[in-house]
């Protein structure tokens, strides 16, 4: 295997435990070289724990992690080489952002002519040449972020880590700064990894995402992946927001499974975690994979409406499903008359839109 080959990361049976409670478990992670990777999961799902074993800010329990095919456990954070941003930027207040992001090459002991040189090149790359001279308190929430990559990459690091870094940003300026860290990372080509809670920020930024859930991996794929072919219900429940609608299975096949769902409708699907006859399972079925049926046909559900809310491009709808229960649905394009809560309306769904999981 080249070097341009092996991963720059490599995580390998990583545990780190408080006390008696376990935030990462069993975590094996490889990531490639140039990637720009996500952890996404909810609060308290292990993420942060992960960057900070990476960083070296904590010490693993066990296991081992390894930056380019060297062994880091015993390497201080300072002597990782890797850039961090925070989601409170952390910037030092009275410095102005050009000493700000000149400061991990002070610390580093280059000389005044090299440090100014390489302040002004990150400077230009984040868009910034002429604010260097103003503090942090001069500057909007989106420049302050741009200082605190600038400063996370000035000493061209391994890798940079962010860590909810767009968390306090309000939404047209946080989408605004996804689309400019996606093409700084285009730009640099360094490896990025990124944590967030936030699924579709998630999908957005990331050439890979790992799904965790209480201290595990669950998923770990591109996001048209994961979007695609959820393979667990905690993924599909995840992103996408997928209604997990509750059956039994009655066959299984080597890729596929048929469940009957308590409305006594027997579906055919794809089943990625291979569920057993028997077996309690669900139906992973997206909002906007549920139509409206038309008068007259025969897969028809009687649903009644709960709530309707209008979203601009879409109208978003609970209803209450004869024999299945709650469902979500997402309706794109005009609808002559928009459902009222207490209205029956009559909606289905194809077997191929559908995806099997065992709840496991
Ligand atoms: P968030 O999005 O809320 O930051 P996270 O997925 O990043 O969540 P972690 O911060 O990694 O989660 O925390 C994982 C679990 O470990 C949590 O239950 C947390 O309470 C626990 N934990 C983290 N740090 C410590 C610590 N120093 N002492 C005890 N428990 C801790």
């Amino acid at each position: 295997m080249t070097r341009e080959q092996t991963p720059i990361v490599r995580f390998r049976g990583v545990t780190k435990t408080y006390n008696n409670f376990t935030a990462v478990q069993s975590l094996d992670l490889d990531i490639a070289r140039g990637e720009f990777l996500t952890l996404l999961g909810p609060s308290g799902s292990g993420k942060t724990t992960t960057l900070m074993l990476l960083t070296g800010f904590e010490t693993a329990s066990s296991g081992t992690i390894e930056i380019d095919g060297k062994r880091i456990e015993s390497l201080p954070a300072h002597k990782r080489e890797i850039g961090v941003v925070f989601q409170n930027y952390a910037l030092f207040p009275h410095m102005s952002a050009a000493e700000n992001i000149a400061y991990p090459l002070r610390v580093r002991g280059m000389g005044r002519a090299e440090v100014e040189a390489e302040v002004a090149r990150v400077l230009a790359t984040v868009d910034l040449a002429d604010k260097g001279h103003r503090r942090p308190g001069q500057l909007s929430g989106g420049q302050q972020q741009r200082v605190a990559l600038a400063r996370a990459m000035v000493f061209k690091p391994r890798l940079i880590v962010l860590d909810e870094p767009l968390g306090a940003l309000d939404k047209n300026l946080r989408e605004q700064m996804q689309e400019e860290l996606r093409a700084l990372h285009r730009q640099i080509g360094i490896t990025m990894v990124f944590v967030t809670h936030d699924q579709s920020e998630a999908l957005t930024l990331s050439d890979r995402i790992a799904v965790f859930n209480k201290g595990r991996i669950e998923q770990l794929d591109t996001p048209e992946g994961l979007y695609r072919d959820p393979c667990t219900t905690f993924v599909a429940g995840f992103i996408g927001e997928n209604n997990l609608v509750p059956g039994r299975i009655e066959a299984v096949g080597s890729v596929s499974a048929s469940i009957r769902l308590d409305n006594g409708r027997l579906v055919e699907a794809d089943a990625p975690n291979r569920p057993l006859i028997g077996e309690r399972a669900f139906l992973a079925l997206r909002p906007e994979r549920i139509a409206f049926a038309e008068v007259g046909d025969a897969s028809a559900i009687p649903a009644k409406v709960k709530q309707c809310t209008y979203l601009g491009d879409c109208y978003r709808l609970d209803v209450e499903a004869e024999g299945i229960g709650l469902l979500k649905l997402k309706l794109s394009g005009t609808i002559p008359t928009p459902p009222v809560p207490g209205n029956m309306v009559q909606v289905k769904f194809s077997d191929r839109e559908c995806r099997i999981l065992a709840d496991r």
